[in-house]
């Protein structure tokens, strides 16, 4: 087996807990437009705001904005519904400086090897400035080698389209066997970056995508990031 030349990830429910952020978030805008006067209680809030979202997409801008129209107009009577919307937002935005955080194991092993030949990459899906703010926010970019960052919607194939993931070996002038690709979704990530034939490591940390059955079995399985440090060191 030729060595190990690049490792790429995936960021959400991979780097860091992207379930878990935002329903902190989600559920803070909501305490913060109940405490303007919004009259009904979080839990409905919160099953009425998850179904705006999953309806417009959780890329959509106005999920507040169609919360409100959702709900009774008496529940916030006398109240400028722009009000509830920008406290929900400011909400969701403190949130966001205080909360997005990486797993704790991340950052000590992306330092790792980044002091390594390895190019350390991205592979990930969504919206060019909110994925790039992310790697900011996570304080992780640094660790990253600059030119192997690729965002889905900067290239124009999304995942699980196997062209993507050819297209960062073709960039980089990498074989696909030399390169490691870790992510948490079976669908979206093992199987085409298994299916190019790159070296794919299953994260298990966070439990909502894995038990998907993908197609292809990962080569590695890992529940933290120090077990993957040790997969690495084994391969150069
Ligand atoms: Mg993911």
């Amino acid at each position: 087996m030729s060595a190990l030349k690049a490792i790429f990830f995936d960021i959400d429910d991979t780097l860091y807990s992207t379930s878990l952020f935002a329903s902190r978030a989600r559920y803070n805008s909501i305490k913060a437009m109940i405490s303007l006067g919004l009259n009904l209680p979080e839990k409905i809030l919160l099953k009425e705001l998850e179904e705006a979202i999953k309806e417009f997409s959780s890329n959509y801008e106005h999920h507040f904005d169609k919360l409100l129209l959702r709900i009774p107009k008496r529940s916030y009577e006398g109240i400028n519904p722009s009000m509830l919307v920008a406290a929900a937002v400011i909400a969701y935005h403190e949130t966001k400086s205080r909360e997005l955080l990486p797993f704790s194991d991340v950052p000590p092993v992306l330092e790792t090897l980044s002091n390594t030949d390895l190019i350390r990459g991205v592979i990930t899906d969504g919206l060019a400035i909110k994925q790039s703010e992310k790697l900011i926010r996570l304080k992780l970019y640094h660790l990253f080698t600059p030119r192997a960052i690729f965002i889905s919607d900067e290239i124009g194939i999304s995942k699980p389209n196997i062209k993507l993931y050819q297209r960062v070996c073709n960039e980089l002038n990498l074989p696909p066997d030399e390169v490691m690709y870790v992510g948490d979704n079976s669908i979206n990530d093992i199987d085409p970056a298994k299916t190019v034939g790159m070296i794919t490591v299953l994260s298990r940390r966070v439990r909502k995508h894995h038990l998907r059955q993908g197609r292809l079995k990962p080569d590695y399985q890992i529940d933290n990031f120090r077990q993957l440090l040790k997969i690495v060191s084994r391969m150069q």
